[in-house]
């Protein structure tokens, strides 16, 4: 594949703008090389700038779960923008949208729109301090709630793969009141909620990692966790920016059969435009402002395109009853090729799979936490995600990174990806 026009445009973008990218992950530090330059995507797929075609595994990092440029939210965005882009006054359309979430999600009854998923986490920690008047929090290792300053401890996704899991800039004040623990280690939280007894405000957790590759979580575990927020009267904060209206209607917290006591969600809630969200019953979301003393807030926040987007994306995954079964099999289909192909290639793997999300890593032992998850074999990983690109998948460039399907996303696309699997790794170089 050419990438001559993305290489000129990216040397062009580095000279004003850190990076030459707005966000670390898109860089392609993880993998060597430069970073493709996107000019447009129709469904499962990306035509980058040299017009090269790539199924995309990404879809903005999830948000695109019925594929790119799907045609009901295209329409609401642009119907939208004709009646104005923002106008920071309340709008019908907010409460729409917010009736609709709060019907495909068990277990809460109201909702506050903010502009991203970092910003989601970031109220919901600060609400669970505000309800509780505690200051710790417990975060697990490898999970990344966005880039607010309490969460880069230990953080996956870009900050793993960048060598930067404890970000400079974030005060010594800060981090001490961030408790790190192991993933799927109920034994190891319970050691930290002992040593900091009457001190923890809130547990927040990926219910389904995807920053770390995609990691399940182990039978019994979040049961676990649930009672021990009870016994110890902490909140139990689910980061479903990744699973929300991707696993199932209601996010993990349907699939798992879990009840959180405050929800984030992000990306597919959006639409593809930037939006999060938080959620919780009435008795801890009235303790935000203006009914509460819990300051939040945002000038764009539940903007009109936005919620436009949002909107027809819920009601899309709403309507369609087979949506969320119809991608896990898909996802099925694709891994159990996967498989199959680097078996018989002899390639060293595990490959985690729940609903739509799947990673595939180059290591024989188990993937279930941070540590695990790291000792995948990243120069083989390398050599995948270039092998890949080459023959027109397109991958996260980063072995912390969960692969998102999209329904858009056809049996014989999913052929493709596997046959280019087969080509990669069935080589005397790989
Ligand atoms: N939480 C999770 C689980 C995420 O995966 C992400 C982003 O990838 C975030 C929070 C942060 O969301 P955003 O990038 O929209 O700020």
């Amino acid at each position: 594949m050419n990438y001559k026009r993305s290489s000129a445009l990216f040397v062009e973008a580095e000279k004003v703008i850190p990076g030459g990218v707005n966000s670390p992950v898109r860089a392609f530090k993880g993998v060597g090389g430069t970073p493709i330059f996107v000019k447009e995507a129709k469904g499962a797929y990306l035509y980058d700038e040299d017009d090269n075609r790539l199924i995309d595994y990404i879809n903005s990092w999830g948000p695109m779960i019925l594929g790119h440029a799907y045609k009901p939210v295209v329409d609401a965005v642009v119907e939208k923008a004709k009646k104005g882009t923002s106008f920071g006054m309340p709008t019908e359309i907010e409460t729409k949208i917010a009736e609709l979430a709060v019907s495909m999600v068990p277990n809460i009854d109201k909702i506050r729109f903010v502009n991203s998923g970092t910003e989601a986490c970031m109220s919901a920690v600060r609400l669970a301090r505000g309800f509780s008047g505690k200051d710790k929090i417990i975060k697990f290792a490898g999970c990344y709630h966005g880039h607010s300053d309490s969460f880069l401890i230990q953080a996956g996704s870009g900050a793993s793969t960048f060598g930067t899991p404890n970000s400079p800039g974030v005060t010594k004040g800060t981090a001490k009141d961030t408790l790190l623990a192991r993933y799927n280690d109920i034994e190891n939280v319970t050691q930290l909620i002992e040593a900091n007894k009457g001190e923890v405000a809130c547990i927040i957790i990926e219910p389904v990692a995807g920053n770390m590759g995609c990691i399940p979580p182990k039978e019994g575990f979040l049961e676990a966790l649930r009672a021990l927020c009870d016994t110890h009267n902490i909140l139990l904060i689910f980061d479903e920016v990744m699973t929300g209206f991707r696993l199932a209607k209601g996010g993990a917290q349907e699939l798992l059969g879990i009840d959180a006591d405050i929800v984030c969600f992000g990306k597919v809630i959006g639409g593809g435009l930037p939006v999060g969200a938080f959620a919780a019953r009435d008795e801890i979301m009235n303790h935000l402002a203006p009914l509460g003393p819990v300051y939040q807030a945002g000038t764009l926040s539940g903007n009109p395109l936005a919620m436009a987007a949002g909107l027809a994306m819920l009601n899309e995954l709403n309507k369609d009853t087979e949506v969320f079964s119809r991608l896990a099999q898909k996802t099925e289909y694709l891994h159990k090729g996967i498989a199959k192909v680097l078996n018989d290639n002899n390639i060293v793997h595990t490959i985690n799979r729940v609903g739509s999300m799947i990673s595939v890593h180059f290591d024989s032992s188990e993937v279930v936490d941070f540590e695990t998850s790291a000792k995948g074999n990243n120069d083989t990983f390398k050599k995948f995600f270039h092998g890949m690109l080459d023959e027109g998948v397109y991958i996260a460039p980063s072995a912390f990174e969960t692969w998102f399907i999209t329904d858009a996303l056809t049996y014989e696309d999913l052929d493709f990806t596997i046959t280019a699997v087969d080509k990669v790794t069935n080589k005397e170089t790989f």
